[in-house]
C-alpha cells in the first residue's frame, strides 16, 4: 500500500477519496485553486498545495503544475477522482514519466474508450451490442446529414470526446439537423477541445443501466453488478440505484458478461464503468441494451455499489494500483439489499436546472449511520461559485428492498437543510415520492415525462411558512432569539416601527418575485402575536434555540423550523420543505413592473459564446437571441416576447455579469 498519495480533484470527490486513505493510514495531499484555499477538501489533507488561479484552466487542468506537487510533497501516486484529469491519457502518461503511479487504468485503455466514436468501433469488433449510427471520421457536413437521414429521425449528435451530458443535442427532423450540429461542436470544443461528433439512434424509451467493473494487473476481470441511472435532467444523472428495478439474473449475467469482455479488449485495470442504454419500448429484454460508452475511472455514483456490495471501491483502486490482485472473485461478490443515490445540486428545477451560485449559509445533512451516507466537500458557510461544478452533495441510502431504500432517502431528503443556494432537494423529494418512480416504472425521460408532478409551478407561500418566517423576525427583533446577531438583517428596526393603532405592517416579496405579501401583527396582551396572514389569523409564539432552530406555536400546532436570512432574502426549512421570500421595505419597493416589459438579462455571470440577431430584427417570442456559456455549459436566451431589436451591447468572447442587459428592445407599440 502507498505510504503517501495527492489528490488531483476537489470537492466531494477529493474528500471521499481522503475518507478511504484516511482509514487505510494513508497519508495525503491536496491540491486547491485561489477560490479553493479554505475549503473542505483542503482542510482534510494532511498536506495542501495551492497550483493557481480559480478557473480550472489554470490550476485542476494543468498537468505540470499537478505532477511538481506531487514530486514536492513525495506523493507515490496520484488519484484523479473523476472530471478535470481522470479521463485524459496524457496525464496517465505524464504520471508514469514522472516515476508516480496513476491510479487508474493504463494511457492506453483511456485512449481506447476517450473517444466515443473509437469506441464504438472496437467494441462492434469485440461482439458487443453497439446503437445503431455513424461514427465516422469524415465530419462534413453534408455527410452527417447524410447519416442523419440514413438512421432516421430522431438522432443524437455526441461530441465523440463529450462528457456530463456535454456536447449532445437530440434533433427531431433535417431542418434543425445544422443548428444542432454547429451546437454540439462548439461544446465539444469548448469543453472538450475537440469538435468532432458521431450521429446515432435516439432511442424514444431508454433506460441507462451501466455496470461497474474492475480489473487488476494481473488479468483477472469482475463485475460488480449494475446502476440504473435512468432520472436524468439535460442527459445528466440525479437519481442512481442498484440494483436496477426489474432486472433479472440472466440479463445481469448477460450484461455483465458484455461489459467484462469490453474491459478485456482493452486491457483494462483499475474501475471503470460500461454505460448501456436499454430499450425498454416491450420492457426490459437481453438482446434490447447497447453499449453506449466507457468511462474509465470512478463513478460519480458509485456509492449505490458500495452499499450493496459491502465493498469499498477507492480501497479497490489503491490495492489495484499498487500491484495487489482483486480482492474478492466474482462467486464471492454478491448483492445485498438496494441503494439509492440522490445527486443534491445548486441550481433552480423551475429554470430548467439552471445552475445557482451562492453562499451555503445554513448546511445541515441529516445525521450519518449504516443506512444513510452523505459525500459532501462543502460545509455551511462555503461559497458555490460560478468557477466548478455545483453538485453540494450526494445523499445515498441503503435498505433491504427498494421500498424501504426510498423511504430513507425521502427522510434523509426532507432533513437535509440547505439555505442560502437554490436547491433540486425540493424536487428530488417529489422524484422520490412520485408513485412512477416507486413502481420503478424509469426511462430517461421520467423527469420531462412527469414535470407537472415533479416541477409545481411556483405557487403562493403556504401561511403556516410566512407565519415561521413572521415570528423569526418578530424575535429576533424583541432579542428572544438566542443568536440576536446584530449584523442580521433582521435586527433592523429602522423600516418598521410600532404605530399608533398598537399593530405593524410586514411585507415580503415571493420567491418568483411577482406576489407582494402583506403581514399585519398584532400583539395580544397574553403574548405572543397574532397575525393576520392571506389565509386569515394565527397565533403564533415561540422561541429560536443556539443551534437556530425556532420552536414554534402556531395556533396550538408545534413545528420546529430554520429560518435563514441573506440579506433580504429569507429562506424557511420546515417540513422537509424549502419556501423563499423576499422582506420588501415599504420604503425601498423596487420597481418590477420594469422586468415585466420582457428586459431580456444574465441568469448567471458568463461569457457571451454566440449572438444570433442584429439592431433592428424582429423576433418573434422563444427566439434564440443569443448563447451565454456559464459554469461550464450553454445557456440560450430567447425573446420574451415579439419585439424589435433597437441593439445588443455585446458581441461574442464578452464576459458580462448577473443580472447585466443583454439585449435593448424598441419600446413596443402594443402596450
Ligand atoms: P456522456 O459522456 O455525456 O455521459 P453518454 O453517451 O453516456 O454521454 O450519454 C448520456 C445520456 O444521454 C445517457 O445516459 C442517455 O440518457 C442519453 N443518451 C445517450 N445516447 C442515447 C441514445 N442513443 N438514445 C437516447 N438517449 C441517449
Ligand atoms: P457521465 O460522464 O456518464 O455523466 P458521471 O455521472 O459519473 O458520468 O459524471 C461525471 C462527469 O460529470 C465528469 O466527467 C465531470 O465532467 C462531470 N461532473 C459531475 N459532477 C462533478 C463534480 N462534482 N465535479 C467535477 N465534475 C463533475
Ligand atoms: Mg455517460
Amino acid at each position: 500500500m502507498f505510504r503517501k498519495i495527492l489528490i488531483a480533484n476537489r470537492g466531494e470527490i477529493a474528500c471521499r477519496v481522503m475518507r478511504t486513505a484516511n482509514r487505510l493510514g494513508v497519508a495525503t495531499v491536496a491540491v486547491y485553486s485561489e477560490a479553493d484555499a479554505s475549503a473542505m477538501h483542503v482542510a482534510m489533507a494532511d498536506e495542501a498545495v495551492l497550483i493557481g488561479p480559480s478557473p480550472v484552466q489554470e490550476s485542476y487542468l494543468v498537468i505540470e503544475k499537478i505532477i511538481d506537487a506531487a514530486l514536492r510533497t513525495g506523493a507515490e501516486a496520484i488519484h484523479p477522482g473523476y472530471g478535470f484529469l481522470a479521463e485524459n491519457a496524457a496525464f496517465a502518461e505524464a504520471c508514469a514519466a514522472a516515476s508516480i503511479t496513476f491510479i487508474g487504468p493504463p494511457a492506453t485503455a483511456i485512449r481506447a474508450m476517450g473517444e466515443k466514436a473509437a469506441a464504438k468501433a472496437l467494441m462492434e469488433k469485440a461482439n458487443v451490442p453497439i446503437v445503431p449510427g455513424y461514427h465516422g471520421a469524415d465530419q462534413d457536413d453534408a455527410v452527417l446529414l447524410q447519416a442523419a437521414a440514413d438512421i432516421g429521425y430522431p438522432i443524437l449528435i455526441k461530441a465523440v470526446s463529450g462528457g456530463g451530458g456535454k456536447g449532445m443535442r437530440q434533433v427531431d427532423n433535417a431542418e434543425r439537423f445544422a443548428n444542432a450540429l454547429k451546437g454540439a461542436r462548439r461544446e465539444g470544443l469548448s469543453s472538450f477541445g475537440d469538435d468532432k461528433v458521431l450521429v446515432e439512434k435516439y432511442l424514444e424509451r431508454p433506460r441507462h443501466i451501466e455496470i461497474q467493473v474492475f480489473a487488476d494487473q494481473q488479468g483477472n476481470v469482475v463485475h460488480l453488478f449494475e446502476r440504473d441511472c435512468s432520472v436524468q435532467r439535460r442527459h445528466q444523472k440525479v437519481l442512481e440505484e442498484a440494483p436496477a428495478p426489474g432486472m433479472t439474473p440472466e440479463m445481469r449475467r448477460t450484461m455483465g458478461d458484455a461489459a467484462v469482455a469490453a474491459a478485456r479488449a482493452i486491457g483494462y485495470v483499475g474501475a471503470g464503468t460500461v454505460e448501456f442504454i436499454a430499450d425498454v419500448s416491450h420492457g426490459l429484454s437481453e438482446d434490447k441494451f447497447y453499449f453506449m460508452e466507457m468511462n474509465t475511472r470512478l463513478q460519480v455514483e458509485h456509492p449505490v455499489t458500495e452499499m450493496i456490495t459491502g465493498q469499498d471501491l477507492v480501497e479497490w483502486q489503491l490495492r489495484v494500483a499498487g500491484g495487489e490482485p482483486l480482492p474478492l472473485s466474482q462467486d464471492d461478490l454478491v448483492i445485498d439489499g438496494h441503494a439509492i443515490e440522490a445527486r443534491i445540486y445548486s441550481e433552480n428545477p423551475q429554470k430548467n436546472f439552471l445552475p445557482a451560485t451562492g453562499t451555503l449559509h445554513r448546511l445541515r445533512p441529516p445525521p450519518e449511520g449504516p443506512h444513510l451516507r452523505v459525500d459532501t466537500g462543502v460545509r455551511e458557510g462555503d461559497e458555490v461559485s460560478m468557477f466548478y461544478d455545483p453538485m453540494i452533495a450526494k445523499l445515498v441510502v441503503w435498505d433491504r428492498d427498494r421500498a424501504s431504500a426510498l423511504r430513507r432517502l425521502l427522510d434523509g431528503l426532507e432533513r437535509y437543510e440547505i439555505a442560502g443556494v437554490i436547491t433540486n432537494v425540493n424536487f428530488l423529494a417529489a422524484v422520490a415520492a412520485h408513485p412512477a418512480f416507486a413502481a420503478g416504472d424509469l426511462e430517461t425521460g421520467f423527469i420531462e415525462k412527469h414535470k407537472d408532478d415533479l416541477i409545481p409551478a411556483p405557487g403562493a407561500i403556504p401561511d403556516q411558512a410566512l407565519a415561521l418566517a413572521c415570528l423569526d423576525l418578530l424575535l429576533a427583533r424583541t432579542g428572544h432569539a438566542a443568536s440576536a446577531d446584530p449584523h442580521s438583517p433582521w435586527a433592523r428596526v429602522d423600516g418598521w416601527r410600532l404605530n399608533g393603532q398598537g399593530h405593524d405592517e410586514l411585507s415580503f416579496r415571493d420567491g418568483n418575485g411577482e406576489d407582494e405579501i402583506m403581514v399585519t401583527v398584532h400583539y395580544p396582551s397574553a403574548g405572543g402575536y397574532r397575525l393576520a396572514l392571506p389565509g386569515g389569523e394565527m397565533l403564533a409564539n415561540g422561541e429560536v434555540d443556539e443551534g437556530g432552530t425556532l420552536w414554534a406555536d402556531l395556533d396550538g400546532l408545534r413545528v420546529s423550523a430554520a429560518v435563514v436570512h441573506d440579506g433580504d432574502k429569507v429562506t424557511i426549512l420546515s417540513g422537509g420543505r424549502a419556501h423563499r421570500i423576499e422582506r420588501t421595505d415599504p420604503m425601498a419597493l423596487r420597481d418590477y413592473d420594469l422586468e415585466e416589459g420582457g428586459k431580456v438579462t444574465a441568469p448567471l455571470p458568463g461569457k457571451i459564446v454566440q449572438v444570433h440577431v442584429a439592431a433592428g430584427d424582429n423576433v418573434k417570442k422563444g427566439e434564440p437571441l443569443l448563447i451565454l456559456e456559464a459554469m461550464k455549459m450553454e445557456h440560450t436566451i430567447a425573446a420574451p416576447r415579439d419585439a424589435v431589436i433597437a441593439a445588443i451591447p455585446f458581441s461574442p468572447g464578452e464576459q458580462v455579469d448577473e443580472g447585466t442587459e443583454l439585449i435593448l428592445f424598441e419600446a413596443s407599440t402594443d402596450g
